[in-house]
């Protein structure tokens, strides 16, 4: 990562600068505020300058072997260490354990919480993440390696709080005499819950929350949003970078759901209709849709229906829909019934089961539609369609 993919803080940015160009990195950094301000980015450049064997100025050059390796987080003389789940692996587990789902992790999004990397570990979200004992193995064994491809080793922890007291008691000792060329920088949410004898030994720097119209602008540049829609956005995020990207998912989340009840109504109303054409016009642009996209709108559907359902049984209680959902039931409703809501949803889940198994989009979505016109409207009704 450079300097300038990093978002904000650019008083920070010009100190470690400075440091870096003047030779006086201090053996042990700790750098403390939240994971979302953007700690792993900070430590990620600050490494990256250091190691980087190109020409180097306010920045990394981006280009040298080293900055590639970095930028992919595959350098020999990097090493994390972060806390990880006990999990099925049965044994006590150290981060190498995880080492392939941290770095996919960590490129695709530093400023995550550990409730992040809880879930990309595969743990359930109950699971405690530590930093355990044999760790501190693991970290002596890598200081006491010769560096491969750099003069300098560096070891990154986040979230020291989570070390068990006795892999921070074998860690204080490394700090206390440091090994030639080995820089620590710990990354810490609690720095008042590291042991005191660690914070001593570090140089610390607080990372502040990022201002509101930094992250305004980065959402107007990355993602595009109306200078309004951005500045609601990061007056929410509170200076979290990690958080503003959670509300960005959820609003996509919600105009997918969106997109998905139109498209609802649309093909019950074309199935009740029994035209072919529109259908197969239908098909054709529901199928030009990926597969994520197909699996759920199937997936709405079959809510849809069961919801829809249970509103024509009168018992509104058990309704879980929105105030648009509501709106279209009102007159759809009367038309899922006993006789035809087991077909509906048996074709649903039906279809939905076959595009997840990579079936033909436009063979499944052709013969559901032409499975929910037998059970929209049964052949003896001659009743009007609203
Ligand atoms: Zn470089």
């Amino acid at each position: 990562m450079l300097f300038n993919e990093v978002i904000g803080h650019e008083e920070i940015k010009q100190r470690l600068l400075a440091s870096l160009q003047a030779g006086r990195v201090s053996h042990a950094l700790l750098f403390s505020g939240e994971s979302g301000f953007g700690l792993l980015p900070l430590a990620l450049a600050l490494v990256q300058y250091l190691l980087c064997t190109g020409e180097k100025g306010a920045d990394a050059c981006g280009t040298c072997p080293a900055c590639r390796k970095m930028q992919k987080l595959v350098h020999p003389d990097v090493h994390f260490v972060f806390p990880v789940t006990k999990g099925n692996k049965g044994k006590t587990p150290v981060s190498d354990d995880y080492a392939g789902e941290w770095r996919d992790f960590l490129l695709a999004n530093p400023y995550a919480t550990l409730d992040d990397w809880v879930a990309a570990m595969g743990a359930d979200e109950n699971a405690q993440a530590m930093i355990y004992v044999d760790e501190s193995q693991q970290v002596l064994r890598k200081l006491t390696l010769k560096s491969y491809e750099s003069d300098y080793k560096v070891m990154i922890i986040w979230l020291p709080e989570k070390m068990r007291g006795e892999c921070a008691n074998k860690l204080l000792k490394i700090l206390e005499e440091p090994y030639p060329n080995t820089l620590f920088i710990l990354l810490s949410e609690q720095p008042g819950a590291v042991i005191t004898t660690i914070l001593s030994r570090t140089q610390r720097l607080r990372v502040p929350p990022l201002q509101q119209q930094e992250i305004a602008r980065e959402l107007e540049q990355r993602y595009r949003l109306s200078p309004e829609q951005a500045a609601e956005v990061a007056h929410v995020a509170r200076g979290d970078w990690g958080r503003a990207l959670k509300m960005l998912e959820r609003q996509e989340g919600a105009g997918e759901e969106h997109d998905n009840q139109e498209l609802f109504i649309k093909l019950m109303r074309l199935c009740w209709e029994r035209k072919m054409l529109p259908v197969n016009q239908f098909v054709q642009d529901l199928t030009s849709r990926g597969r994520e996209k197909q699996k759920n709108f199937l997936a709405h559907c079959i809510r849809m229906i069961r919801e829809n359902f249970i509103r024509n049984f009168g018992m509104k209680e058990l309704v879980y829909m929105t105030a648009r959902e509501q709106e279209f039931s009102k007159r759809f409703s009367p038309y899922v019934n006993e006789e035809n809501v087991v077909p509906l949803h048996d074709e649903l889940e039906r279809a939905h089961a076959d595009i997840l198994r990579n079936g033909n989009g436009k063979i499944i979505f052709t013969d559901l539609c032409i499975k929910v016109m037998q059970n929209i409207r049964p052949k003896e009704s001659s009743r009007q369609a609203t």
